[in-house]
């Protein structure tokens, strides 16, 4: 496996970031499982995890009126440098007040951080993607193996519902290649008794 120092890197127009390999999930689609970098980007496979000051430089260090959006997504599960990645955010949104800001998440931030997180998305971002991926906890888990088990999904769900409360646009995701129509229609079922959109995606590369 390849790794490097990659940060930041550009996708159609947006920049993304990329702080941790870490991940609560194992998915089988998961773009790592085929490659090491995604969208022609350099091997997102993390040498060690970038300093909270080394990400603040990258970030910084790019002229960030250049990009349509800034993207918390990463190799691995943004949230587990949940903290780190809400001071970046606020540090853009305090020069760039218009520049909007996406973190794209598994949705087990509570279970991560043990604590009720939605509260922490606040005044960071303005969207939070969440992949919801399936529309029970057993396919979840047939398809995601999260270590947190059965729970994870209703978790994610749970999260989704508390932190619109905190942000302007919450997602919910599925990749299209991996249900069937009845199952989409089972997610659209959730997502709007959630209140919140469903994205059906085709796979392309890591969104969480
Ligand atoms: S698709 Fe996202 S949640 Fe699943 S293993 Fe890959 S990085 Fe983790």
């Amino acid at each position: 496996m390849k790794k490097s120092m990659c940060i930041t890197y550009e996708v159609d127009g947006s920049l993304y970031v990329n702080m941790t390999n870490k991940c609560s999930n194992r998915c089988e689609f998961c773009i790592r499982n085929n490659g090491d970098g995604a969208y022609g980007s350099d091997s997102l496979w993390l040498e060690r995890e970038p300093t909270l000051k080394e990400v603040f430089s990258s970030v910084h260090s790019r002229d960030l009126t250049k990009y349509s959006e800034l993207v918390f997504c990463g190799y691995g599960e943004p949230t587990y440098r949940l903290e780190d990645a809400v001071a970046v955010a606020r540090s853009v949104k305090e020069k760039y007040p218009k520049m909007p800001i996406r973190i794209n998440t598994n949705g087990h931030s509570d279970l991560i951080l043990d604590k009720d997180t939605a509260p922490m998305y606040e005044g960071a971002f303005d969207v939070v993607s969440i992949s919801l991926n399936t529309p029970n906890s057993t396919r979840y888990q047939e398809i995601c193996h999260s270590i947190f088990g059965k729970r994870s999904h209703e978790a994610l769900i749970s999260f989704a519902k508390r932190v619109k409360s905190y942000v302007p646009k919450v997602i919910l995701s599925v990749v299209r290649e991996s249900l069937t129509e009845e199952e989409i229609e089972q997610c659209r079922a959730i997502a709007d008794d959630a209140g919140v959109t469903l994205r059906i995606r085709d796979y392309i590369g890591p969104e969480s």
